[in-house]
């Protein structure tokens, strides 16, 4: 029985509906120990006959017996199994892996052994036959021609197949490359059958055993110059592979591509970064600004149970605002809603601390400090700011005279409870602590404003300038923004306070600071929100009533539409714009993944684990946007010292699992690509 019987081959090729036949009614019978040279002319059949017999390529007539058995009823995965363990193939164009070093290019046609030390041993001896032991670090590319003619005969003696296929092996060497890669062939031909298709049969016709001519598809001579000796030792039993073991060469087969190819591996790892990033951006900066403020509290704090009022027609009064609390229950009121709740700045010193922003505010039902004292309720991480803070409102001049602390873990902001007293006649002023005024085109920050008796209506005097020259300019207060103070002459500089004191006539004093006799929103306290919003329902007639923390539009319906247009068409862009690069260097590499994943074919390693190895190689490449993402986050947050908060868990598997969706994906349309072409196809570039 013939190792290799073929019965009436017929291979016709199909190229836009224009039939062009391959071969035809070929028939043949090879055996263990033959050693056959295959001639004829360009486009004569010879690469169409050695593609069907090494199963890099289907046939449509005829029948082709392995050993006996017929093969035309292969499945996909039965055809893997046949050129895994009887063929091995050597091509013209050497089909070497160029990325990858002399060693590792071998060791793939070993992977059916599960002990890598095995698989490198075995390689090694190889790579000694072939007289390459000092090239066997040195990558493909590297290598001269007949150099990696050597690797691919080594590789496909690796395979340890009956069947070794050779097409025009010595068609891009120098003659005498051409003599060492015959000599090589025959010296590894014992026990096997070789097939050589050559334009050069002067190198092999002294080993041939057998030379077959092609001519227009079939087989037009067959001279047998020698009987084959007889085979001597048997085939050696192939275990089969467990899915441990194609577990781990998936693993190795995706390690060694992620390590062989430096360069897709940065572009890629780049690009995911720079998107990584990107995502990371609008998520926390943008998407926190343009968003979520749909929505905001009628005060930056809202405290629990207040609710503020305003009357539609009139100002509100004292004695109004009395009636009103009387009558709905309230157990206190305060005229002046501005001064409910209110923040002050506390700004940066020479030392370096950052600016604070302290909350102030009443809370009838919470902290209750004396006159001329406060509450101030500070985070613990916060603690070191304590004395800076005090410093400022006990500094400023507003009539605090004793601020005790008390700390908390909860992340309320630091906020400052008044005394109600303190609030009615003082509020304003502490309110001014910091604020900033607008001298011409400079905006300074004023510390704190004192009255000046002798100073004429309508003029603002300036003490410790030494920032500028303040005469001159209009001073604006960002507080009252819709009046203006005249500056009038410099006067002296005060020590004891950190900066700029501001002098105000009589006049302008009493309008900016003290206690407004009449507004148009007050406030008033309930114990809470139930009893505030029950009280909201039955307000007098003229009066509308709000909760403070009942959350209203900050901004028009147009403005937040706008915003999420704009909003989405940047996402949108961002998302084109990584499609666009990752397909860019997805064009730039899939023809080397196509020969790649050619050549593992023709080495027998299955389909499966090859594509599946491109997920393993795509995981590597997306695990170090796992790390960076956090270390980017938390650099922005501590070391830049700015407003973004270190990234939610919620945003961060977000970013993450669409980086990791867009990495499998790109896999997954390389393993489309890749699959889709046949291996003849793939590896035909020139070897007619
Ligand atoms: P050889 O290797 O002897 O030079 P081939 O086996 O490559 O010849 O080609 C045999 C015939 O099949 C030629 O006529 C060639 O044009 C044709 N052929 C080979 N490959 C294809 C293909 N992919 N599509 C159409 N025709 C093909
Ligand atoms: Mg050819």
């Amino acid at each position: 029985m013939a190792l290799l019987k073929l019965e009436n081959i017929g291979k016709i090729y199909d190229s836009n509906d224009i039939l062009t036949i391959g071969i035809r009614g070929v028939n043949l019978a090879f055996d263990y120990n033959e050693f056959v040279i295959i001639e004829g002319e360009s486009g004569s059949g010879k690469s169409t006959l050695l593609n069907v017999i090494g199963a890099n390529d289907s046939y449509e007539e005829g029948e082709l017996y392995f050993n006996g058995s017929e093969t035309s009823h292969y499945s996909e995965s039965e055809w893997e199994k046949y050129r895994d363990r009887n063929i091995a193939t050597i091509f013209q164009d050497f089909n070497i892996i160029e990325n990858l070093t002399v060693l590792e290019n071998v060791e793939l046609a070993l992977l059916r052994f599960d002990d890598r030390k095995e698989r490198r041993r075995i390689a090694k001896e190889l790579i000694e036959k072939v007289g390459l032991t000092k090239q066997a670090n040195q990558k493909g590319s590297r290598l001269s021609g007949g150099e990696k003619q050597r690797t691919v005969i080594a590789r496909a003696l690796a395979k340890d197949s009956p069947v070794i296929l050779a097409d025009e092996p010595t068609g891009n060497l120098d003659v005498k490359s051409s003599k060492e890669v015959a000599k090589l062939l025959k010296d590894v031909s014992k026990d096997k059958l070789v097939i050589v298709v050559t334009h050069n049969p002067e190198y092999f016709k002294q080993y041939a055993t057998r030379r077959v001519r092609i001519f227009d598809g079939h087989v037009s001579e067959d001279t047998v110059v020698a009987p084959p000796a007889p085979k001597e030792s048997a085939d050696a039993e192939m275990a089969p592979i467990t899915r441990k073991h194609a577990f781990s060469n998936m693993m190795y087969i995706g390690t060694l591509n992620y390590r062989s190819r430096p360069k897709f591996t940065g572009m890629m790892t780049l690009a995911l970064f720079v998107c990584a990033i990107t995502l990371f951006i609008i998520l926390e900066v943008f998407g926190q600004s343009l968003i979520q403020p749909y929505t905001a509290s009628l005060d930056d704090v809202g405290i629990a149970g207040k609710v503020i009022v305003s009357s539609s027609e009139n100002q509100i009064g004292e004695s109004d605002l009395d009636d009103l609390a009387l009558y709905s229950g309230a157990r206190y009121a305060l005229l002046d809603r501005d001064l409910s709740e209110f923040e002050v700045p506390v700004a940066k010193t020479a030392g370096g601390e950052s600016e604070r922003t302290v909350i102030c505010l009443y809370d009838p039902y919470s902290y209750l400090p004396d006159a001329g004292s406060a509450v101030l309720v500070l985070p613990k991480s916060l603690s070191y700011e304590e004395q800076r803070i005090k410093n400022t409102f006990y500094g400023a001049g507003v009539g605090i005279t004793d601020i005790r602390t008390v700390t908390t873990v909860s992340n309320n902001g630091i906020r400052l409870y008044l005394n109600e007293a303190d609030l009615r006649e003082n509020g304003k002023r502490i309110r001014a602590i910091n604020s900033g005024m607008q001298l011409g085109e400079v905006e300074r920050t004023v510390y704190t404003f004192e009255k000046n008796e002798e100073l004429e209506s309508g003029t603002v005097n300036f003490i410790n300038s030494n920032f500028y020259e303040a005469t001159k300019y209009t001073a604006l207060f960002r507080m009252k923004a819709d009046r203006s103070y005249t500056v009038g002459s410099v006067s002296e500089k005060r020590a004891d306070v950190g900066g700029l004191v501001v002098q105000f006539s009589p006049q302008d004093y009493d309008e900016v600071f003290s206690p407004a006799g009449s507004v148009n929103q007050a406030c008033l306290y309930f114990k809470n929100d139930q009893l505030a919003s029950a009280a909201v329902e039955k307000l007098p007639d003229g009066y509308m009533g709000m909760l403070s923390d009942g959350r209203v539009y900050l901004r028009r319906a147009g403005e937040i539409f706008t915003m999420n247009v704009v909003y989405y068409f940047l996402l949108i862009c961002i998302g084109v714009l990584f499609a666009a690069l990752i397909s860019v260097i997805f064009g730039r590499s899939v023809n080397i993944f196509k020969t790649d994943f050619a050549v593992y074919r023709t080495l027998g390693i299955a389909r499966n684990i090859s594509s599946r190895s491109l997920y393993v190689q795509m995981c590597l490449i997306f695990l170090p946007t796992l790390v960076l993402l956090p270390l980017v986050s938390f650099f922005v947050t501590t070391v830049r010292n700015s407003a973004v908060p270190l990234i939610g868990v919620g945003d961060y598997l977000f970013i993450e699992l669409l980086m990791f969706c867009m990495v499998e994906l790109v896999a997954l349309r390389f393993n489309r690509v890749i699959n889709g072409q046949s291996i003849r196809k793939t590896l035909k570039r020139g070897s007619k």
